[in-house]
């Protein structure tokens, strides 16, 4: 077994294509979250990605998250990679990469394709000048919230001929296309397009992002690895399992004013969140 705990975003993807699993990506949105998701990477020997929100970047704040992230990778013996999620625009991608991230997603599915490429390129240069990995993003990953019709759907997942265009002209380091996922609870499962993704990742070789992982089928999670799939994001499904035992806990007892007391809990219930995605991704005894 090979220690590497300073390997990079990049190369913890490559690995996993090269060796047919997937990396985690969970979100850091608390301490607890943190705690949860570096303990339970170091005992299932797994490598992980800490994915931060805009929102949990302002909520938390920069400094707290860079210095969390660090006191965790101190004593880690796997790799612990501190990655931006959908940065919207070029300052605060900059912010992230001057603070300390590894990596960083910039999100310019909001641009037509000419236009996102130019932007993601941008970034690329700027993030690969300081040694952070850049992931960029294709078509437009929906939330399970929005209705979408068929026509609609088919609009917004990434083109296999965009893809190729985007990869080699932006020098990203993993691809996240729509592929029929979307952020939030499903509330039926939701439709990935195999056929377009092993396409997308024959013809551009670069690590493939499936992000909305929350909630998809494991054998459709299986198989999208098998076609390419190095990260997967979850985040709603382990805010859910939080939020479940919190309630829980505060209803049960109306007088419990000890925050550790419903706090502790939550965080053991995120650990077996990620656990079972760490073992469904095959990404344990990795490292
Ligand atoms: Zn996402």
């Amino acid at each position: 077994m090979h220690v590497h705990p300073k390997a990079s975003y990049r190369e913890v993807l490559e690995d996993a294509n090269a060796k047919g699993y997937a990396v985690g990506q969970f979100n850091l949105n608390g301490l607890e979250y943190l705690q949860a998701i570096v303990e339970v990477a170091e005992e299932e020997r797994s490598p992980v990605i800490l994915g931060v929100s805009v929102s949990s970047m302002k909520y938390i704040g920069l400094h707290y998250l860079t210095a969390l992230a660090d006191a965790a990778k101190l004593r880690a013996r796997v790799p612990v990679i501190l990655h931006l999620d959908h940065g919207p625009n070029f300052e605060v991608v900059q912010q992230a990469i001057r603070g300390g991230f590894d990596s960083v997603m910039y999100d310019g599915s909001e641009h037509e394709l000419d236009r996102n490429i130019a932007e993601t390129r941008r970034v690329v240069d700027a993030a690969h000048a300081a040694g952070v990995d850049v992931e960029g993003e294709l078509g437009q990953i929906a939330g399970t919230e929005d209705e979408v019709s068929v026509d609609e759907r088919e609009a917004m997942l990434a083109r296999v001929d965009d893809a190729i265009r985007f990869a080699e002209e932006t020098g990203i380091d993993a691809l996240a296309p729509a592929l029929g996922t979307a952020h939030g609870m499903y509330r039926t499962a939701p439709e990935i397009d195999f056929g377009r993704l092993e396409n997308i990742f024959e013809k551009t070789k670069k690590p493939i992002v499936l992000h909305g992982g929350s909630g998809v089928p494991d054998d459709d999670i299986r198989r999208a690895i098998s076609l390419g799939v190095a990260k997967i994001n979850v985040n709603t499904e382990a805010q859910m399992e939080f939020n479940r035992i919190v309630r829980e806990k505060l209803d049960n007892d109306p007088k419990l004013y000890d925050s550790r007391k419903y706090l502790g809990p939550a965080r053991e219930a995120v650990k077996e969140i990620v656990r079972k995605k760490i073992r469904l991704f095959g990404s344990h005894n990795r490292y």
